[in-house]
């Protein structure tokens, strides 16, 4: 898989202190897509192991508490990011299973396939649907347009 960014300390994506990766490769092309660059699955770089061990290393920092992850794009959920992605989430819920993780995803959730299906249950929040231009709303929390929905999976 490749990644086009990993902000160690990210205040806007998710609630809380959070860590955010911005994963390479979607599908979706939605028209006014916001990152227009993280659309092909060669862009960006390598995530390594050295990446997700530092991941880990900033979720469990104490000096600055997160809260959890964010999973962002691109898609998370492309067909091609799931088994890497799948790696990270479950390695995040074993060794920081205080920590919440987010993913935002281009599919809807009735559209997952039984691959991509495979990461719903080390999920906590899934933010889902493609951003469409004509439902718009600088207002809405953690989306970009109205037909985009939030699904809380648990409490944490
Ligand atoms: S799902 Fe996100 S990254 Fe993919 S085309 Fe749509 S807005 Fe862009």
């Amino acid at each position: 898989m490749n990644y086009h960014q990993y902000h160690p300390i990210d205040v806007v994506n998710g609630p809380g202190t959070r860590c955010t990766l911005f994963v390479s490769g979607c599908v979706h092309q939605c028209k006014g897509c916001y990152n227009q660059s993280t659309q092909r699955l060669d862009s960006g770089h390598l995530f390594t192991q050295e990446l997700a061990d530092q991941i880990i290393a900033d979720l469990m920092d104490t000096r600055i508490k997160r809260r959890g992850l964010s999973l962002s794009g691109g898609d998370p959920m492309h067909p091609a990011n799931v088994a890497d992605v799948l790696r990270l989430v479950k390695r995040v819920k074993r060794e920081c299973p205080n920590k919440d993780i987010w993913l935002w995803t281009g599919y809807e959730l009735n559209e997952l396939d039984d691959h991509q299906k495979q990461l719903l249950p080390y999920i906590d929040t899934l933010i889902d649907g493609k951003f469409e231009q004509d439902n718009y709303d600088p207002c809405l929390k953690w989306r970009g347009s109205s037909n985009q929905i939030i699904h809380t999976f648990s409490d944490l």
